[in-house]
């Protein structure tokens, strides 16, 4: 029923490596999301069910609404146990490297990937992947890591043993890289996945639930004062959010809080691209989120700011600046896409 999309050399080949090898490390990219912290814990419990040693290991701190998974409580964050991680990824057999194209999306940890001597496997949905890994399994048309994931354990043949747990995992990385599949999620298999993951008694509703409703009193009226200082742009169909490190210490901010807030300004009638400036709470950057409905390249924009990402979510940084200054700068890029961002519109009006 599914296509084969991946190249079955490679699953022999990785085949080859769970009968051979014992210690696997899971990495994923900074700042984890629902796809990341899914994908690594789904394949977590496969490899433990292999029988091996496995460490997951995040560049820095996962969301605390993402916590309820099965498995996050073993997630080593390379922040805390950097000496203990920087071992595990030495002495590792096999890297598996989830829902990331290029090292530097795991910051520090890069180096220590890259002199590794262990195999290297990478499996992403993201465009461009670096040739760092022995098996590379990239394919940019698929709407998550966990939807790909899914796709590579079932040609291990490992769908009749999956178990809840780990359709649990696959499930949720599917449904927050598709927003709840509001966006990507017009490929007919991707619910003919989901029709297999329920028949594994995925509680879907209950997964969106423990995903979405789950926030603290102050995160909704941080996300009141993020939302009531929105600038919007209508001659260029843009709209931009600011969140300044005084008003996450004034709301309790903690990492997560403010997952999402991008996509709001998405519901105004003649807005198709927007922008969330957040001032960092570890480094002296802004983080800048981006999003794009139909076909404006917010990844485009982002690679001006030294990330990139997909066609309609991107994000990148600006070092050494305020929200403030950053919205400035952003604006004057802008610019250039005033015209791109009008003939999309037209083109394509919701
Ligand atoms: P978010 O806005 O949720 O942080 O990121 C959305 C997407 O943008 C991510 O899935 C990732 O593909 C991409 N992205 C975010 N930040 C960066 C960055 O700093 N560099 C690159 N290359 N991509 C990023
Ligand atoms: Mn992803």
């Amino acid at each position: 029923m599914l296509t084969k999309i991946i190249n079955p050399e490679l699953v022999t080949k990785f085949k080859d490596w769970q009968k051979e090898y014992k210690q696997f490390v899971i990495i994923a990219h900074t700042n984890p999301d629902g796809d990341a912290i899914g994908s690594s814990l789904a394949l977590y419990h496969y490899l433990k069910y292999l029988r091996k040693n496995v460490c997951v290991i995040m560049p820095n701190q996962f969301p605390d609404f993402l916590r309820w998974l099965p498995g996050a409580d073993n997630i080593m964050n390379y922040d805390y146990y950097t000496d203990v991680a920087n071992i595990k990824i030495a002495d590792a057999d096999v890297i598996c490297c989830l829902d990331f194209n290029k090292l530097n999306r795991v910051d520090e940890m890069a180096e220590k990937i890259r002199e590794s001597k262990a195999k290297k496997v990478l499996i992403d949905h993201h465009l461009d992947p670096e040739q760092f890994a022995d098996i590379i399994i990239s394919h940019p048309e698929q709407s998550s890591t966990c939807e790909l994931l899914y796709r590579f354990l079932c040609d291990l043949g490992y769908y009749y043993k999956m178990n809840t747990i780990v359709a649990t995992c696959i499930y949720t990385g599917m449904m927050t890289d598709t927003g709840g599949f509001t966006y990507n999620s017009n490929n007919p298999e991707l619910f003919f996945i989901v029709s297999m993951l329920l028949q594994k008694h995925v509680d879907k509703d209950l997964v969106y639930r423990k995903v979405n409703y789950n926030f603290s009193a102050s995160r909704l009226f941080l996300q009141g004062q993020v939302l009531s200082g929105m600038e919007v742009l209508p001659d260029y169909h843009t709209a931009i959010l600011t969140l300044t490190r005084e008003q996450q210490q004034k709301y309790h901010y903690s990492k997560g809080d403010s997952e999402g807030f991008v996509n709001i300004p998405l519901q105004i009638k003649d807005v198709i691209f927007t922008c969330f400036l957040r001032e960092d709470t570890e480094k002296d950057i802004v983080k800048i989120s981006l999003r794009s409905i139909g076909e404006f390249p917010c990844n485009v924009v982002a690679e001006e700011f030294n990330g990139g990402g997909h066609k309609n979510a991107s994000g990148g940084e600006l070092q050494k600046t305020d929200a403030k200054m950053a919205s400035i700068r952003f604006k004057e890029v802008l610019e250039k896409y005033k015209s791109l961002l009008t003939e999309c519109f037209n083109q394509h009006p919701k």
